[in-house]
């Protein structure tokens, strides 16, 4: 199997008929990218900024978030890289950034509730993207958003900081794309409005799943109820990628659900468009991907919703893939 997964390096990511997809690498630091690149990764569809602020003692400076982001785009050779703004509060704090304790950080005050109360924080990181897109295809996704009065929100700072930019370097931002992460449930019932401000969706399964289910991810005691395969969930899933095809905008996934070789026919069945994953799962899936034909994967899906629990879809899926 290594043998014909090294194979895949080169090779374009395709169903067995011929449908173009893509297949991403997920990072944490600006070095993982020459790993995303040796795994054949098509882009980074999520660089987790966060290492920037945690690996830090201080609120990183403009210059020292720019070099970081030049360096992953310029590792990259001008594939993509969709750079998720500040995913920090909540359960992971910073020292130099005290937040008050909170009873649910998970329904706290993080990620993009920050930015927005903290636009010249936000307005930092922003511009160090823009400055850094000079570089290479830069795209960027904003985490946690729940409205759609969120999202113009974002956008407009993201405005703001690109007119700060463009007074030195016109133009530059002009072709960054802009997209957000499905995570919060209300978004994904409400995609539609959202698709029609965005270029992309990213689905973060782990907290869209989490929120769902309303069952901590990190708690062993509720594990069980993470779910992928549920056909509930995966209604909701393909609700959140045929919104961003009605509105022309691109369905990435970037949870862990990307990389998961049981609910891979049923995303492309659904027609997802890129898969974005830890590296060491890209040349698996691009193999596997090769195998599937996309007609048989949305009859697959079709069956998939008719039936009522997880376990059920397991066994249908592994039916047809003849996995046993
Ligand atoms: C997610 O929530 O699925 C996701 C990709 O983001 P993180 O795991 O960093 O919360
Ligand atoms: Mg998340």
């Amino acid at each position: 199997e290594r043998a014909e997964w090294a194979k895949m390096v080169d090779a374009p990511s395709k169903s067995k008929d011929g449908k173009d997809f893509e297949i991403a690498a997920n990072i944490g630091t600006p070095d993982d990218v020459e790993d995303a690149m040796a795994q054949g990764a098509d882009g980074v569809g999520l660089f987790r900024s966060e290492f920037l602020y945690m690996s830090s003692d201080h609120f990183p400076s403009e210059e020292e978030q720019f070099k970081a982001y030049k360096v992953a785009v310029a590792g990259m050779d001008g594939k993509p890289v969709v750079v998720r703004t500040m995913d920090i509060g909540g359960d992971k704090p910073l020292d130099y950034m005290p937040l008050p304790e909170e009873l649910n950080p998970f329904l706290g005050y993080r990620a993009i509730r920050i930015c927005l109360e903290q636009p010249d924080m936000f307005k930092t990181q922003l511009r160090a993207l823009i400055r850094a897109s000079e570089f290479g295809p830069i795209e960027i996704m904003f985490p946690m958003i729940a409205t759609v009065a969120e999202l113009r929100a974002a956008k407009q700072i993201y405005e703001e900081a690109k007119a700060e930019v463009q007074a030195d370097h016109p133009s530059l931002g002009d072709n960054v794309k802009i997209g957000m992460m499905i995570e919060v449930p209300l978004a994904a019932v409400n995609a539609d409005a959202l698709a029609k401000e965005v270029d992309f969706f990213s689905i973060g399964t782990n907290d869209l799943i989490q929120y769902f289910f309303a069952a901590d991810r990190g708690n062993d005691a509720v594990s069980y109820l993470y779910q992928p395969l549920n056909p509930a969930l995966l209604s909701v899933i393909k609700h959140v990628i045929d919104a961003a095809h009605r509105h022309d905008a691109k369905a990435a996934m970037c949870g862990e659900m990307a990389g998961d070789q049981l609910a891979l026919p049923l995303l492309m069945g659904m027609g997802l468009d890129e898969y974005s994953m830890s590296a060491t799962s890209i040349l698996r899936t691009r193999s596997m991907m090769s195998k599937l034909d996309t007609t048989e994967c949305a009859k697959l899906v079709d069956d998939a919703l008719n039936l009522d629990t997880a376990e059920e879809v397991e066994a249908l899926v592994k039916e047809r893939l003849n996995l046993k």
